[in-house]
């Protein structure tokens, strides 16, 4: 037997009504049926207790539509409400709770949320989640391309969890966001400690975006020195970012960067850091120092993003700075998506004069067919190499194999985070080609850089 509620919501889907109810695509209801079902539900005192939602997020949708276009990306959305469909009537036809009702919608491009009223919640809608989870193994046919496709899904349920309908969409669109940055393709409850971290979580992108109105950020800059003249000139240098903020708190990068990357804020930050480097490049021109040659970092969101790379060039025209003094710091999380696509973005690059470093060399995959595909002129070797290189023989060995892999591809090598003077003779007799470290320099403001190549 059915609900009033669900056989009012029926005849509002089968009446005149429909259309404006209706998803064109996949004939599922649309976010404003959603929104009226769930009002209904939680109006209704019968029904209220037995409700949950279940949202379910395709991963990396945007680039699929992207890559293969939009007619692919439909013929996605079209079998993968058809598959979650199949999902739910195969966990009711196995339930043994009779009185278990529910509607399919598809509330966004690439969102679909379920509304599940019935008795025996909680291990109705994990059976839901594992089967709409499991149905994505198979891989999806378009016309043109066979594709692995994924989604990250979050459920919460009403009056144990949420205590409203307001609540319920958010509390589940939390457990979703929670299963998505634990690596997608996953599914997860609601639990309050993911109420705490998406509170941290706005507190913080919120003072992020505070910081760049109200100018908290600085460059620092670190020189490197050339191992031939073993750190009497100052010629180059790497600008790193700093915050600091109202309060006098001081953020390391290592927090905040990969915060930034992770919630779509890299690019106004790495905006403001390129920017800031061409004002201060033209503010030493100005007092005649010129021949400074400056690295600056990049996320892997920035290299992907063609208006950054535009950004660039304008900068560089309104500050007026010589392209061949800039040096690009990427590293391989830069690359490993798309190589072919990070190839033609970093040609692009080096044809404005920019020369191209590939950071933290030894971390992350390591990849021989980046180095010798990629446009990639100096290589930078972490500092967990660096670190006791004298004394350990494995990372010495380390050192020594990257650079002479450097001299054979004809790229430069810096070795990173130099700390003592063993250290430093070690990588002066591995033919490095420079040294950046606190044994000769740490990170400092631009007055004291200024002072420092003096
Ligand atoms: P990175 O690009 O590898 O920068 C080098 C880091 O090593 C810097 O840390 C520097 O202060 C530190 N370092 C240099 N020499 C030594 C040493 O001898 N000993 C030790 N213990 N550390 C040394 P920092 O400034 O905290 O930056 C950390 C990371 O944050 C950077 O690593 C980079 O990945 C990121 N970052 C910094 N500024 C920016 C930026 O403007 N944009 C982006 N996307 N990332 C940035
Ligand atoms: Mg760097
Ligand atoms: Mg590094």
């Amino acid at each position: 037997m059915r609900s009033k509620v669900m056989h009012y919501l029926s005849k509002l889907f089968s009446s005149n009504r429909k259309y404006s109810f209706c998803d064109e695509l996949t004939g599922l209801g649309n976010i404003k049926y959603f929104h009226e079902s769930l009002a209904l539900h939680a109006s209704s005192n019968k029904d209220a207790d037995k409700l949950s939602v279940i949202l379910i997020n395709i991963d990396g949708f945007k680039d699929i539509n992207n890559c293969y276009g939009y007619s692919a990306g439909n013929e996605i959305l079209l079998e993968i409400s058809k598959r979650i469909q199949s999902a739910i009537n195969y966990c009711i036809h196995e339930s043994i709770d009779e009185f278990i009702s529910y509607n399919l919608c598809r509330v966004s491009g690439d969102e679909f949320s379920i509304a599940i009223n019935g008795y025996d919640k909680s291990s109705f809608i994990t059976s839901v989640m594992r089967k709409v989870s499991s149905g994505f193994k198979e891989p999806v046919a378009t016309k043109s391309e066979t594709l692995v496709i994924s989604a990250s899904i979050g459920a919460a349920e009403y009056s144990t969890q949420a205590q409203s309908k307001q609540e319920l969409i958010k509390f589940s669109d939390m457990a979703m966001c929670n299963a998505k940055s634990s690596g997608s393709n996953q599914y997860r409850w609601f639990s309050r400690e993911m109420e705490t971290e998406s509170i941290e979580k706005s507190v913080m992108i919120s003072k992020i975006k505070k910081a760049i109105q109200e100018n908290e950020f600085s460059l620092s800059y670190q020189p490197k020195v050339n191992c031939k003249e073993g750190g009497t000139e100052l010629k180059e240098a790497e600008a790193l970012i700093r915050w600091k903020t109202k309060s006098g708190e001081q953020i390391s990068p290592a927090e905040f960067i990969p915060f930034a990357e992770k919630n779509g804020l890299s690019n106004d930050i790495g905006k403001w850091v390129f920017e800031q480097l061409c004002k201060d490049i033209k503010g030493l021109e100005d007092n005649n120092i010129s021949n400074i040659k400056f690295s600056f970092n990049v996320s892997p969101n920035q290299l992907k993003d063609e208006v950054f790379r535009l950004f660039i060039e304008k900068m560089i025209l309104k500050y007026k700075v010589n392209p061949n003094k800039l040096q690009m710091e990427i590293t391989e999380h830069c690359i490993a998506e798309d190589i072919s696509k990070t190839k033609e973005t970093l040609l692009k690059i080096k044809k404005l004069g920019i020369e191209i470093s590939l950071d933290d060399f030894g971390t992350e995959y390591s990849s021989l067919q980046f180095l010798s595909e990629l446009p990639i002129d100096i290589i930078k070797i972490d500092r967990i190499f660096v670190s006791g290189c004298h004394e350990n023989r494995k990372r010495g060995a380390i050192i020594n194999a990257i650079v002479a892999l450097a001299n054979g591809l004809g790229m430069q090598s810096v070795a990173e985070g130099v700390e003592s003077i063993q250290e430093a003779k070690f990588i002066i007799k591995s033919g490095c080609t420079q040294i950046q470290g606190f044994y000769y320099h740490k990170p400092m403001p631009l007055k004291e850089f200024v002072t420092a190549t003096q």
